[in-house]
């Protein structure tokens, strides 16, 4: 991968001129900065100011042109951490008669995406919040192809995980610190600004205690596109026919220990009669660690940011979760909300240390690895008796961070049966085809023929046609729910029918005016629909 960025020539006066005469050019998406992505011509990048730079003249266009509330608070999320405010995007304006004054621009030729890394030494950040919503940025933009540039802004050094950030593009990233050496005023001929939040599932607690994202928008399939992706830039292969089924141990060796882990592996491999074997970020490679979970049964790992690697996990397999002492596996979801996205087809199950003799606390520890010396005896006090770490937002919460680092001898027994209550027989990948679920269309050609029987009772006959695409489709079961409402009315009679025409007498009245809503329903839960509403008079 190269650093150098004229791969491109470009004729430098010529870019210089254009830059002149037409200043900067942005158009974005999105109604406000949270789902904001914006694409530029021209826009430049101060590295003394450390400013983004537009510059007007008589061909600039910016769209949106919010005025000052482009500063209410910001034009867009530079991360794909939702409205975090040390994750904002602004641009400060010149004119671009001031070019004139300052520094000979250096012209970017490649098609840059900028972004901010959120928290690039946190494996599930790197994944949930970086690599994700960069690979999906790039899909929805067709000049972000493997030749695009990425630009992290937010300062850091590259991290311990920048082989995973260099495998999306073709060029190497680029970091804020070494935009200085490539010039004083750097201009993107061509870039994109911000990225997709589409692919994100958890919010991690800012305003409100953590928990999954209210509207989650992507599904197993997505994942799996991506992770295959992955998986051919790292040279893995999936193997279609592995021979043994076997269990993968994920542990921690720093912190958060499983104090009893060789007990665990023969327990496991007893109980689900498989190969059990250990991996750990310390002692293996990330491709390694992929290769072996991507044709694991089961993946069983303390609460942590290495759980992420379930991603990676065939369908069918088993999430095995360990909470630590008197923290409540319902309030921290990062991992059981990937493993129960729609489509993933992970089994997910949670175990939590609830006997204090299992567990070793470091209270003298810093506070950022838990520790709770710093807080006054009460406190200290307090937080020792409790046995259950009160919701909380994030990040420094101490009550949480000393629970989150104990270390917990597991309850072997305890384990067993919570997982063989989720997994029956052997867990294992299933070897199977997409199962995606399809919905029905409209329901089509809906009729109705009232008839009035004397002064009080009525019938209102009514057919429609199967959805025009349920001839092309095998469902196992197919329903028509149908909605029956007098004018003016609020309620409605509801009705589960299995044949395409019905005729319904019950509450029927004579010279009345009735709606008709009919959808066509696949499996039960497949809700197609409605048909445009038909008016039916008796
Ligand atoms: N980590 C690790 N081994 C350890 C402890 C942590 O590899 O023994 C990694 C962990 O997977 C994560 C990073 O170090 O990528 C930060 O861990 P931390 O405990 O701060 O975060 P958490 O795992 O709770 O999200």
């Amino acid at each position: 991968q190269s650093q150098e960025l004229s791969q491109v020539q470009i004729d430098y006066h010529a870019a210089l001129q254009a830059l002149v005469e037409d200043g900067t050019k942005m158009v974005g998406t999105g109604r406000r900065h949270t789902d904001r992505i914006c694409r530029f011509e021209s826009l430049c990048y101060s590295t003394e100011a450390e400013e983004f730079i537009y510059f007007h003249s008589n061909s600039s266009v910016m769209l949106p042109n919010l005025g000052s509330r482009r500063f209410q608070p910001a034009l867009l999320d530079l991360s794909s951490v939702e409205d975090h405010n040390t994750q904002y995007f602004n641009f400060v304006e010149l004119p671009a008669a001031a070019l004139k004054f300052m520094p000979k621009p250096v012209f970017v030729p490649d098609v840059a995406l900028i972004a901010n890394r959120f928290n690039p030494d946190n494996l599930m950040h790197v994944f949930h919040d970086d690599l994700l919503p960069i690979y999906y940025t790039m899909r929805q933009f067709s000049d972000l192809d493997l030749e695009a540039r990425l630009f992290f802004m937010e300062g850091w050094s590259e991290g311990v995980h920048f082989d995973l950030y260099k495998l999306l593009s073709n060029k190497q990233p680029l970091l804020r610190e070494q935009l200085k050496t490539l010039g004083r005023l750097l201009c993107f001929t061509k870039s994109y600004v911000g990225l997709s939040k589409i692919t994100t599932w958890y919010q991690y607690g800012f305003v409100q205690p953590q928990g999954p994202k209210a509207n989650i928008l992507v599904s197993g399939n997505e994942i799996r596109q991506f992770t295959k992706f992955m998986m051919q830039k790292l040279n893995i292969s999936l193997e279609e026919s592995s021979s043994e089924e076997y269990i993968v141990v994920f542990s921690r060796t720093i912190n958060r220990l499983i104090l009893n882990e060789a007990e665990l592996i023969l327990a496991l491999a007893q109980e689900f009669q498989m190969k059990t074997i250990t991996v750990s970020l310390e002692e293996h490679s990330f491709s390694d660690i992929v290769r072996l979970i991507s044709n694991a049964s089961m993946l069983v790992s303390m609460h942590g940011a290495q759980l992420v690697m379930s991603l990676f996990l065939p369908r069918g397999a088993t999430v095995v979760e360990l909470f630590p002492y008197a923290i409540n596996p319902e309030h921290y979801t990062p991992y059981k909300t990937l493993a129960t996205l729609p489509g993933m087809d992970l089994q997910y199950v949670a175990w939590q240390n609830t006997d204090r003799e299992d567990t070793v606390t470091y209270p003298d520890r810093p506070w950022d690895q838990g520790g709770i010396a710093h807080l006054d005896k009460a406190e200290q006090e307090r937080i020792i008796k409790s046995t259950e770490v009160p919701r909380h937002l994030c990040c420094r919460n101490p009550e949480w961070l000393f629970r989150a680092y104990q270390d917990t001898k597991v309850n072997i027994p305890s384990l067993i049966h919570v997982i063989r209550q989720t997994v029956k027989s052997k867990p294992g990948p299933k070897k199977q085809k997409w199962s995606g679920s399809l919905y029905p269309g409209k329901v089509r050609d809906a009729k109705c023929q009232a008839s009035v029987q004397g002064t009080s009772e009525a019938k209102l006959a009514v057919s429609w046609q199967i959805p025009w695409n349920l001839k092309y489709l095998k469902v196992r079961e197919v329903k028509y729910e149908v909605w029956i409402q007098e004018q003016g009315e609020n309620t409605y009679m509801p009705y589960i029918l299995s044949h395409q025409n019905h005729t319904f007498s019950e509450n029927i009245k004579p010279f009345t005016i009735y709606l008709v809503w009919i959808r066509c329903i696949f499996n039960k839960n497949l809700l197609g629909p409605f048909a445009d509403v038909l008016l039916c008079s008796t």
